[in-house]
């Protein structure tokens, strides 16, 4: 893809990722709550209607200075912080992955964009709820398999189809494993999450998937010491992993083939 092309197409993923992102702020607000995506946005506190030019993302939120234009109460600034988080999220993914040649590259990106859109929902839901709602988290393994398949059918690698239900299939049992071992520190949700990121990160190599895996009880570990140091945690405090997860994911994806090829170098040597 040549550099001015580059450029378009990461500028209209941080488009399409802000606009992904204001409907992520409706998803996470509704799913756990199980109300339709449907049903038209109000003010949560005076119950007046959202017009369109205050559903602008990002940008009429500083433009109501951060109040309903109704009741002018405050509007939480972490609307439109998921909306920029969506769109830096976009151009992220977009731009580590279009750098590879051929017709299979868009599918596999759409997939981790995909992946990218699910993780801001589920990382704040699971913050909020300690849920990792099954409307969200069954679906994905589908819609990514479905992904790979269509790039495998436009010459990728059959063999990375093959690897990504492996790998998901792994990493599920593995999370299966660790919940029969310590019920209380993981939850169902927490499996069947395994399972998708297990896709998400085999497709790409092993490597990823052993980094991405690992890296999630990394951070996990750091974060909790970090609390229980910090006095703001005591043993007892339910943390969610999910988070984890999806952040050690991305670890995986980003750099999982680069860090495994230096520890594979450093046994070697
Ligand atoms: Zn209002």
């Amino acid at each position: 893809m040549t550099g001015g092309i580059l450029i378009i197409v990461l500028v209209f993923a941080g488009v399409l990722g802000l606009v992904i992102g204001s409907f992520l702020n409706v998803v996470i607000g509704r799913v756990p709550a199980g109300v339709s995506l449907l049903r038209e946005s109000r003010c949560p506190s005076c119950g007046g209607a959202i017009r369109p030019w205050q559903n602008v993302p990002v940008v009429s939120w500083l433009a109501l200075r951060g109040r309903c234009a109704s009741c002018r109460e405050p509007i939480s600034a972490r609307y439109p912080l998921v909306e920029l988080a969506t769109g830096v999220a976009f151009v992220a993914v977009a731009w580590f992955f279009l750098q590879t040649p051929g017709a299979a590259t868009a599918p596999v990106t759409v997939a981790y964009l995909y992946l990218a859109a699910i993780t801001i929902a589920l990382a704040l839901i699971d913050l909020d709820t300690h849920r990792l709602p099954n409307p969200i988290v069954l679906p994905s393994s589908i819609v990514l398999l479905a992904l790979f398949a269509v790039a495998v059918l436009l010459g990728a690698d059959p063999w990375a189809l093959a690897r990504a239900v492996i790998g998901g299939a792994a990493l599920f049992a593995f999370y299966a494993v660790l919940r029969v071992i310590r019920p209380a520190g993981m939850g169902g949700g927490d499996v069947k999450l395994a399972g998708v990121l297990g896709i998400a990160l085999a497709w790409l190599g092993w490597g990823t998937l052993v980094v991405g895996a690992f890296a999630a009880f990394v951070l996990g570990g750091v974060f909790g010491i970090a609390l229980l140091l910090s006095r703001r945690a005591n043993r007892k405090s339910a943390i969610p992993f999910g988070p984890w997860m999806l952040a050690g994911a991305w670890v995986g994806i980003f750099a999982g083939e680069t860090i495994a090829r230096w520890y594979i170098g450093l046994l070697a040597a």
